[in-house]
């Protein structure tokens, strides 16, 4: 009653690899984490300010209501 049991077994992943927020990359470094430090409402859009975690830039992008 032995289960098979494979020497180098990853936890299972249920969250995705990554998150790609709306396809966005970072303009400065292409990198695509890019979490939202503030979120700003308009009146008529949403103000997302990101900051690109691999070089520090920050990124505003603009999402029409
Ligand atoms: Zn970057």
């Amino acid at each position: 009653m032995t289960e098979h049991d494979p020497p180098n077994t990853p936890t299972p992943v249920t969250t995705p690899h990554k998150m790609p927020a709306l396809g966005l990359a970072c303009p400065a470094c292409g990198g695509g984490r890019l979490p939202v430090l503030y979120t700003r409402q308009k009146a008529r859009c949403i103000l997302r300010v990101r900051e690109c975690q691999d070089c520090g830039r920050r990124v505003i992008t603009r999402e029409r209501m």
